[in-house]
């Protein structure tokens, strides 16, 4: 028994021991990443349903490594977290984001570009000033540009964001809720919120055509929604049952595989002609 409980101390010993030299080793190759520009973004479009037309895009950052591959940001965005990277890295993103924005909004398209704002980012203090100086070093409107801050973080950090929010909002920076529904934000919270637009949740859409609850939720959502003003954006639309349901359910906007896997902006740019001719 004893051995037993001192085998298993051991491995808990070495796989703990194995996860930090891991998030070491991750924390060194960001930042050699960075230095060499192994990052680049991809670009996922945004359809409203209503008009037709691409109304947006989402930045999705990859990582280009040298032995692995497009690396997806799930197996680094964490580690970038832990390790205070995240801001360089953030950073980065709005920049190129913001770069990208302005050739689309010089070339005519009346589309916003979104990135994903880490907690890192927002709770630093460094966003807004980050967001200023960035706007204004690429002579983009602020409209141009929209954040989407999961429903978790905008929970637990309300009395930090809720004015970063309002300073955002003064600027015509759109603002987006990612993620809504798998977090736990009250609905009266949501009312003081300067919100825009709720994203929902992949999960809920995933399985729209075969379960009655799901239709229910994003229905719900959509109702509640669409009485404060909010716009709705259905995350994950992989078929075409999912745009008619959503469609029936008067969802404004979807975004998944069903319209455009994300792509390098050169690759969306087809999707953002049609749109512009229908
Ligand atoms: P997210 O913000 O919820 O982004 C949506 C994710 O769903 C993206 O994964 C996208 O590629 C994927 N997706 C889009 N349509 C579909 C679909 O129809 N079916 C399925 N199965 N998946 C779909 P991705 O690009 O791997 O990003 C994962 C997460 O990593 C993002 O979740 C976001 O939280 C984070 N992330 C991505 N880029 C950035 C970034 O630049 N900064 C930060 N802080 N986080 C990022
Ligand atoms: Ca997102
Ligand atoms: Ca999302
Ligand atoms: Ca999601």
């Amino acid at each position: 028994n004893e051995k037993e409980a001192r085998s298993s101390f051991c491995f808990y010993n070495e796989d703990i021991n194995k996860q930090i030299k891991d998030s070491l080793l991750l924390e060194s190759d960001i930042r050699n990443a960075l230095e060499k520009k192994e990052f680049f973004l991809t670009y996922q479009p945004k359809l409203n349903m209503a008009t037709a037309e691409i109304e947006g895009v989402e930045a999705l950052i990859r990582w280009q490594h040298p032995e692995h591959g497009i690396v997806s940001p799930i197996n680094f965005i964490p580690a970038a977290e832990a390790s205070g990277l995240i801001l360089p890295l953030s950073e980065w993103v709005l920049d190129e984001a913001c770069r990208q924005a302005k050739l689309w909004h010089t070339q005519g398209y009346k589309i916003t570009t979104a990135v994903n704002i880490s907690a890192g980012h927002f709770n630093n203090g460094k966003l807004l000033e980050d967001i200023d100086k960035t706007l204004k070093k690429y002579n983009l409107p602020a409209e141009c540009l929209e954040i989407e801050i999961t429903e978790n973080m905008m929970m637990q950090n309300m009395d930090v964001i809720i004015p970063m929010l309002k300073a955002l909002k003064a600027r015509k920076v759109c603002i987006s809720i990612d993620d809504f529904g798998t977090g736990y934000s009250s609905f009266a919270y949501l009312k003081s919120l300067p919100v825009d637009t709720l994203k929902i949740d992949r999960s809920f859409i995933k399985d729209l055509h075969h379960h009655k609850d799901d239709i229910h939720i994003v229905q719900a959502i959509t109702n509640m929604a669409h009485k404060m003003g909010l716009k709705v954006v259905a995350e994950g639309v992989e078929e075409q049952e999912h745009c008619q349901q959503l469609c029936s359910i008067g969802c404004d906007v979807v975004q998944g595989y069903y319209i455009s896997r994300p792509e390098k902006a050169d690759n969306i740019q087809g999707l953002l002609d049609v749109a512009y001719i229908s």
